[in-house]
């Protein structure tokens, strides 16, 4: 297997959810309750990242936003054939129960706080990159005693375009003072590898749960891994 050789490297850029932060579980649970209640017939796991990103979206955006981008947002998927009355009704279940699962269910992947630890203690620069906002960002890390890790952390409300947009990339590493060469970004969806290629830094994709392996490989990320434990080998600090 493929191994990463830290030294050639003065910084790593980190998403949260999904890569650091598992809300799979609160995902899934949600899904499987709308699906129940609306008789959705769709494939939990075929959906799983198209719901992450609207979930993504809606939670972000204020109300009024979301009230004029309602037909637009619903267009997903697995919101198809069925009118838009009722898209709005199951969107709104599925985010309540989602929010409704999220505190309890929702935990950082087992070894992910060794591993940054680790690479802290190897001098490299860490951030944190979101789509969320940075405030949702710091309460996470808070909770886990992840914060004294990371020297930046940069959410929706930092940037003018969120990824895939490179800019919250870019941003860092301006701060940083470090080329895109010398910087890794990891996340787990298409649009961090989009926004990692654009950037020009080393993307790394870990497959942890929200998007399937399949669709992430056809995006093409400099390095593909399977789950958390993968990435921790990948590393070997
Ligand atoms: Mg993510």
């Amino acid at each position: 297997m493929e191994k990463i050789s830290i030294e050639n490297y003065k910084g790593i850029i980190w998403d949260l959810d999904g890569t650091i932060y598992d809300i799979t579980v609160a995902i899934k649970k949600a899904i499987d309750d709308t699906i129940e209640k609306y008789n959705l017939t769709v494939n939990r796991n075929e959906i799983m990242e198209e719901v992450a990103h609207l979930i993504e979206e809606i939670q972000n955006y204020p109300v009024p936003k979301i009230l004029l981008n309602s037909y637009d947002l619903l267009k997903v998927n697995f919101l198809e054939d069925i009118s838009f009355f009722k898209k709005i009704r199951t969107a709104i279940f599925l985010f309540n129960q989602f929010n409704k699962y999220k505190e309890a269910e929702s935990t950082i992947f087992e070894g992910i706080d060794i591993l940054l630890s680790d690479l802290f203690n190897k001098k490299l620069e860490m951030a944190i990159l979101t789509n969320n906002k940075s405030q949702y960002a710091e309460e996470v890390l808070k909770k886990f005693n992840l914060t004294k890790f990371f020297s930046i952390i940069i959410g929706f409300n930092d940037v003018s375009e969120v990824k895939p947009n490179p800019e919250g990339i870019l941003k860092i590493l301006q701060k940083w003072k470090i080329n895109p060469s010398e910087a890794i970004f990891i996340g787990d969806m298409t649009t961090d590898i989009e926004a990692g290629k654009a950037a020009k830094v080393k993307m790394v994709c870990v497959a942890s749960g929200l998007a399937q392996k399949e669709t992430l490989s056809k995006h093409q990320p400099n390095i593909l891994v399977d789950n958390t434990e993968q990435l921790i080998k990948l590393f070997n600090v």
